[in-house]
């Protein structure tokens, strides 16, 4: 067999030079996110995805700094835009770029992007469904059995100040606090009660009493109460044995975060909104989380994801993926989830609408989860064929002109780029 057997016909890699990028602006899937797709002079595509809320612009001030490049080159590429991105949606176009290229890098080669990462742990990954919040806990038990029964076998939901809403003398707060959500929760006043505590315990109690013990529940959305107040309330929680408290405080707090952990008997988790692994080395120095929780749209994408994962290993930390987008951002995530060994739970929001979502993207099974996983795909680069232009106008974004039109505007977007003088 030719060296080259298993390479795209219509490809040489080692001259692929990108000729384009151009987005795709969506909604439904299931917030509002863009596709990204970058094309070559061979006539192969690679497909991207800026994080859910983030502007396509984080992705399209980059097409001048990748046109005439070759794909192949992952890390140069990445380490020449990565300067681009910042934490949380700021990251959306650096993390686009990067699935994009490892979506051509692979179709170039003929090989999944987990293989250009390593190879796999795993052939199938793990998922968790967000369930919408309903305010009486047996209620909110039984959506989560019905979610068992349909096959998934780690939940999680919302505890915290959203579940108290009306209900007196639960939540002390200084005016204004409760309706703002632009003050970090050290700096709100906000404090729960201990009838806050007990009627968040009830709630869960409740839960629990549908779900029983056995299955891995997670809980997020606090609300933005301080450090200590956060105390109270896991303490009082651990007795329900979640599987981590996510978010309880702001990420960047982590001499908060140890303090957090080393007075709860529950695993603490946070990440989603970190870009890099230099924004998780003092979470891991410390050991002040159990479960890191990065979102490959904001983290840096497939390769960076997986050095995340790593670092956390060494730490003793498990990694789980926060994920809110659409099958590519899907796709890029399980490659990440396929190459790292410590990885524990692929989030998935957009069950209610499974079968038209999985549709988005063509030559993988619908719906994209059975029994609780997603398939770890052998065919190149993120596993999908391509998107279905059908289902591509559904989610189209209406008021955000053709998906895929010209960008040429952005061709020539230039600064001096240099960091040092
Ligand atoms: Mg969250």
């Amino acid at each position: 067999m030719s060296p080259e057997a298993n390479v795209s016909t219509a490809s040489r890699p080692s001259s692929l030079k990108i000729t384009d990028l151009r987005v795709a602006r969506l909604r439904g899937t299931p917030f509002h996110s863009t596709l990204i797709r970058i094309d070559t002079d061979q006539g192969i595509s690679g497909y991207g995805e800026v994080r859910d809320g983030g502007s396509p612009t984080y992705a399209l001030m980059l097409k001048s700094r990748l046109l005439g490049q070759n794909p192949c080159d992952v890390d140069r590429l990445f380490r020449r835009v990565k300067q681009f991105g910042h934490h949380a949606r700021q990251a959306g176009g650096v993390c686009a770029v990067e699935m994009a290229l490892m979506d051509l890098a692979g179709r170039a080669y003929g090989v999944p992007a987990y293989q250009l990462a390593g190879g796999r742990f795993r052939d199938r990954v793990l998922c968790y469904c967000d369930t919408p919040t309903v305010d009486d806990g047996r209620e909110m038990g039984r959506r989560l059995r019905q979610r068992m029964e349909e096959g998934f076998a780690f939940l999680k939901m919302d505890v915290g100040l959203g579940v108290l809403r009306g209900r007196p003398d639960c939540v002390i707060a200084p005016p204004g606090m409760l309706e703002s959500s632009a003050v970090m929760h050290p700096f709100t006043g906000i404090q729960i009660t201990e009838r806050g505590i007990g009627l968040l315990c009830e709630y869960v109690a409740a839960v629990r009493g549908e779900t029983g013990y056995e299955v891995p529940l997670a809980a997020d959305h606090f609300g933005h109460l301080g450090l200590e107040s956060c105390i109270r309330l896991g303490r009082a929680l651990d007795q329900f044995s979640l599987a981590w408290y996510e978010d309880m405080i702001p990420w960047q707090l982590a001499d908060q975060y140890q303090r957090l952990s080393e007075s709860v008997e529950t695993p603490v988790c946070t990440g989603e909104d970190i870009y890099l692994k230099e924004g998780f080395a003092d979470l891991f120095g410390r050991r002040a989380i159990a479960v890191a929780h990065p979102d490959l749209a904001s983290a840096g994408g497939i390769l960076e994801t997986k050095k995340i994962g790593d670092a956390a290993q060494d730490a003793g930390i498990a990694m789980a993926l926060h994920m809110a987008m659409s099958p590519v951002a899907a796709m890029a995530s399980v490659q990440a989830a396929a190459a790292t060994e410590n990885f524990l739970v692929l989030e998935n929001h957009s069950v209610d609408d499974l079968e038209r979502w999985s549709s988005l993207v063509t030559g993988l099974p619908v719906p994209l989860i059975e029994d609780g996983h997603i398939a770890v795909p052998e065919t190149p680069g993120l596993g999908f064929e391509g998107l279905d232009e059908e289902v591509l106008r559904e989610f189209a974004d209406p008021g955000a002109g053709e998906p895929f039109g010209p960008t040429g505007g952005w061709d020539s977007e230039t600064s001096s780029d240099r960091l040092w003088s």
